[in-house]
């Protein structure tokens, strides 16, 4: 190991640990500020949502018939334990026969702000609560109608859909964002249905383009957010928002760095390619935010400045804390299709029991 490859490491873990968790908080300040709210109002208001982001039961604030979403736990205790205080009063629809140690109808910290926030729970909330903020950067921000929006994003879109057949404006080597149709033609024609002339190698052919080709279509012209269902706006901003992407970005790396952790060193190439990608999404974010001075002198100190050695195993601890954490928890995720599919084979409804023996056998995968 030689000094160079820990300093490496070191300046590497200062942009992943504190500069991209600060520019997501911003984020989410921006959010809220523009929702004329407060981070307690966005916690307090999405109370419970973020309650089964942690806990998939059924709950006292389920409506009559309502399943909750069966995807194991995304947020850890020691998260929601940041975000709610479940030993005071709960919210007065509580059902008091109910456990009363859980965060079920619990309320936001007094007090609350984003300072308890770290990268991965502000990732969560930004994808899953903030989604206005990514929608202003790609409208307002640019100055440009849902329409415009969608006519410049049209081809990503379509293969949104036609998910494995190239089109007549695929350029050579174009890759499809993805490998199954997570839209389809209904979601497809309630966004383009404009007729446009199709293109001359369409329009050679007996029946040329109409609305399935991509070609012949346009936006739906005036088309607003109201007009898209909720599933498919974060669909849309999934795959057309660079924010919503170089926050992906800033996250993917950090859950890739569990070698680097665990020796504590990093080479210059690796450290080099990592450092130029976190700063590209710090940079694109803090301007969104208004704050590119602040985070530009932050980014050039972590990797110019003087380094505190002391603070090495502090930066150490904090990644693979993180980095264990959010492997025990894609563990669980990625054994879940195989245990779905054990027990509909068996012929079991989804009911509360089978919840249980869920959750059960997630502890177990996660104690393992
Ligand atoms: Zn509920
Ligand atoms: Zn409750
Ligand atoms: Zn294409
Ligand atoms: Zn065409």
């Amino acid at each position: 190991m030689t000094s160079k490859e820990r300093e490496n490491f070191l300046r590497n873990a200062i942009l992943v640990v504190d500069h991209s968790k600060a520019v997501l908080v911003s984020l989410v300040e921006l959010d809220v500020q523009n929702k004329g709210q407060t981070f307690d109002q966005l916690v307090t208001k999405n109370q419970h949502e973020i309650y089964h982001l942690y806990n998939s039961s059924w709950c006292c604030q389920c409506p009559p018939g309502h399943r909750p979403p069966r995807s194991p736990r995304i947020l850890h205790q020691s998260q929601m334990e940041l975000l709610f205080d479940r030993s005071s009063l709960k919210l007065p629809c509580h059902n008091t026969g109910r456990r009363s140690d859980d965060f079920c109808c619990s309320m936001a910290r007094s007090g609350l702000c984003t300072d308890v926030l770290d990268l991965t729970l502000a990732r969560c909330l930004l994808v899953n609560f903030c989604n206005d903020v990514f929608w202003f950067s790609c409208l307002q921000l640019q100055s440009i109608t849902l329409e415009d929006f969608l006519n410049h994003n049209k081809h990503d879109i379509y293969h949104l859909w036609k998910y494995n057949s190239p089109c007549c404006q695929c350029s050579p080597g174009y890759t499809f964002p993805s490998n199954y149709s997570m839209l389809d033609q209904n979601d497809w024609m309630k966004m383009f249905n404009a007729l446009l002339l199709s293109c001359t190698n369409h329009r050679k052919r007996p029946s040329p383009g109409g609305m399935h080709s991509i070609c012949s279509v346009a936006a739906a012209p005036g088309i607003t957010l109201m007009n898209l269902d909720p599933s498919v706006r974060k669909i849309i901003l999934q795959h057309c928002s660079t924010l919503r992407m170089d926050v992906e970005t800033l996250v993917q790396i950090r859950n890739q760095d569990y070698g680097h952790a665990k020796e504590g060193i990093m080479s210059d190439n690796d450290y080099n390619t990592s450092v130029v990608k976190i700063e590209r999404c710090i940079l694109d974010i803090a301007k969104v935010c208004n704050k590119e001075t602040k985070f530009k002198q932050k980014l050039r100190e972590a990797k110019h400045g003087a380094l505190d050695q002391t603070l090495f195993t502090q930066y150490q601890n904090n990644l693979m804390e993180t980095l264990t954490r959010q492997t025990d928890i894609s563990q669980s995720v990625a054994d879940l299709p195989k245990l779905m599919n054990e027990y509909f084979k068996k012929g079991y409804e989804y009911n509360e029991q089978l919840m249980k023996r869920f959750n059960q056998t997630l502890i177990k995968v996660k104690s393992r």
